[in-house]
């Protein structure tokens, strides 16, 4: 991809980035354990050759996006065999008229979710052009949109109604699909349907709480929207094309629609009340606020939308994964059990394998002619800086169990670049050296710290990013209670870790009183991931007494635990909770 006019930041190359850390191993995991293991021929691929449903969603069209993307940056011999073999039998299930989809003639088009998939189909087989540059996939995608347009005019004025969901939900991915189709071809009509037909810029709707007839306030549909706006502004800069998605951010960040995980939603709809048991989060939800961050992020610069990014990933996004990366999470509640989606195909699964094949693009970015540091974790990535010099830079680093970063960049020949490194909101007391020197300008959380200078092949910057426990004030229905974070990452209480609590609900659990005094070091802790961190503090029981002597010694661990089952609790003394830094607006 190259940089778009505009754009403050712009992503690496897929194939230039290497991803280790909690990152690289949650890759790692998706691919072997999941994408590998599950069985397309069984569990995708028949209906679309059959072509006989009269509706239905699979979400082939993702799952082959999500390998495409895992092929491209791993050159792992069986996800490219995978890839070969999705993209052959989605060809091959193309009608000579261009449908692409599972639906019998009849219910073609019109059939709800029947879009869905085929715009994600065209925006699979496109990426797969992009990355392997098989003609055989733009051909189809092309001829599959050219279907789509061509029958749009015959949908009824009343599509929809009548259906649990409103059109621009039954039609969720396609505006994107189709500007990414007009980029690559520059065909006129990919990009007059979009603004023309879906009429993409004059879409205007208010956050919609609470579940209606229509689903208004889907939020995965209503990010998608916004990614898609985000796309035409750059090429038809409009205040209003961003003003969608200033009002999700809005909602999230200044009117508790964010959850203290990085998801938001409650049964896939806009919420609230911080209620944190149920149907909450929706994986495809978290997937789409993550994208549309990071397109807000190459857009604006704004660092603050990196640290969204990361208490995203590290929060909701792992714990819509089981430990051992086979299962796969519709939703991801703070309070009570979470369930694991019982299939490989629908919405969730398919969209959690996308975005983290899609996190790699996230950790590093080329910003003007340097390099911006936005994600920490192991990695090494290639590109061009200054005046086209070859440069490697490699991250090390174990976060988030510390936050120690150390960078070392390696150009062709010394020149002269901007290095720009994120420092999150949370980290007051950050320290910056180069070569050993500790760095006299401030460092400001919040923001992107620059530092330009002509640097030479072995240079190496370390970033110490303090990561004391901070107690975050919950809100809504959380009031009066907090959440133990440290870095960018939320704990929780996993009562079977923890003797003693087995019998207590998750109501129960939220009435512990945490005693701030007894945190420490963190604990070294294998409970979700290998060498991961946990959390030791002493509580006091449910109940009146709140004496010197405390009931339990705790342990917390990292919120993608499986049985974690509370994530907020009382305090003895309340003056030392902090605001959430993500938030614009804390309430006093
Ligand atoms: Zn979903």
């Amino acid at each position: 991809m190259s940089a778009l006019a505009g754009d403050k930041l712009s992503p690496l190359n897929l194939r230039d980035v290497q991803v280790g850390g909690e990152i690289g191993r949650r890759i790692a995991i998706t691919i072997t354990n999941n994408l590998l293991v599950l069985d397309a021929d069984r569990d995708f691929l028949p209906p679309f050759r059959t072509k006989a449903a009269k509706d239905g969603y699979i979400g082939l069209g993702k799952l082959l996006d999500a390998t495409v993307k895992f092929a491209v940056q791993t050159g792992d011999p069986r996800v490219l065999a995978l890839r070969r073999h999705l993209v052959d039998e989605t060809l091959k299930a193309q009608e000579p008229d261009g449908y692409l989809g599972i639906l019998a003639p009849a219910q073609r088009v019109q059939g709800l979710w029947d879009v869905h998939e085929m715009g994600y189909l065209i925006w699979a087989l496109l990426a797969d052009y992009q990355c392997f540059g098989d003609e055989r996939s733009l051909a189809a995608a092309r001829k599959a949109a050219d279907y789509l347009i061509r029958r749009w005019p015959e949908l009824p004025k009343d599509w929809c109604v009548g259906t649990d969901v409103a059109p621009h939900v039954a039609v969720t991915g396609i505006e994107r699909t189709m500007l990414a189709l007009h980029r690559q071809t520059r065909e006129a009509s990919y990009l007059d349907f979009v603004v023309s037909t879906r009429a993409l810029p004059e879409w205007d709707l208010p956050i919609v709480v609470g579940r209606r007839k229509g689903i208004e306030g889907h939020v995965y549909a209503f990010m998608a929207r916004c990614l898609a706006q985000l796309e035409l502004h750059r090429t038809q800069p409009s205040r209003r094309l961003a003003s969608q998605t200033d009002r999700a951010l809005d909602f999230m960040l200044r009117q508790d629609g964010l959850l203290i995980t990085g998801g938001t939603g409650q049964c896939e709809i806009w919420t609230d009340d911080q209620d944190g048991r149920g149907d909450l989060g929706e994986t495809c939800a978290t997937a789409y606020q993550l994208r549309v961050y990071d397109s807000l992020l190459r857009l604006r610069g704004d660092a603050r939308l990196g640290d969204l990014i990361e208490r995203t990933v590290f929060n909701a996004l792992f714990a819509a994964q089981s430990p051992d990366g086979r299962r796969l999470r519709y939703f991801a509640p703070t309070e009570g059990p979470r369930a694991y989606w019982t299939t490989d195909t629908y919405c969730c699964p398919c969209n959690y394998r996308r975005i983290v094949a899609e996190l790699p693009q996230m950790v590093f970015y080329r910003a003007g002619d340097g390099l911006a540091v936005s994600l920490f974790t192991a990695s090494q990535a290639k590109l061009a800086v200054g005046p086209d010099v070859a440069l490697t830079v490699r991250q090390e680093t174990d976060y988030p169990n510390t936050g120690s970063v150390r960078l070392r960049l390696d150009p062709a020949r010394p020149v002269k670049f901007p290095l720009q490194l994120r420092i999150p909101a949370w980290a007051k007391g950050a320290s910056v050296k180069v070569n050993g020197q500790r760095l006299k300008d401030p460092v400001m959380p919040g923001s992107f710290l620059q530092v330009a200078r002509e640097w030479k092949t072995g240079d190496e910057v370390t970033l110490d990013l303090p990561m004391p426990w901070r107690l975050v004030k919950g809100r809504q229905r959380q009031a009066g209670r907090v959440a133990v974070m440290r870095g960018p990452q939320v704990f929780s209480l996993n009562p079977a870790q923890n003797a003693g609590l087995a019998k207590l609900d998750g109501t129960d659990l939220g009435y512990l009183a945490l005693d701030p005094q007894s945190l420490g070091a963190p604990a070294r802790s294998d409970a979700v991931r290998p060498g991961g961190v946990a959390c030791r503090v002493s509580a006091w029981k449910p109940g009146f007494g709140l004496g010197d002597k405390t009931d339990y010694e705790l342990t917390l661990t990292e919120f993608p635990d499986p049985e974690g089952k509370a994530t907020y609790f009382r305090l003895r003394d309340f003056s030392v909770a902090v605001d959430d830094e993500l938030l614009e607006n804390p309430k006093p």
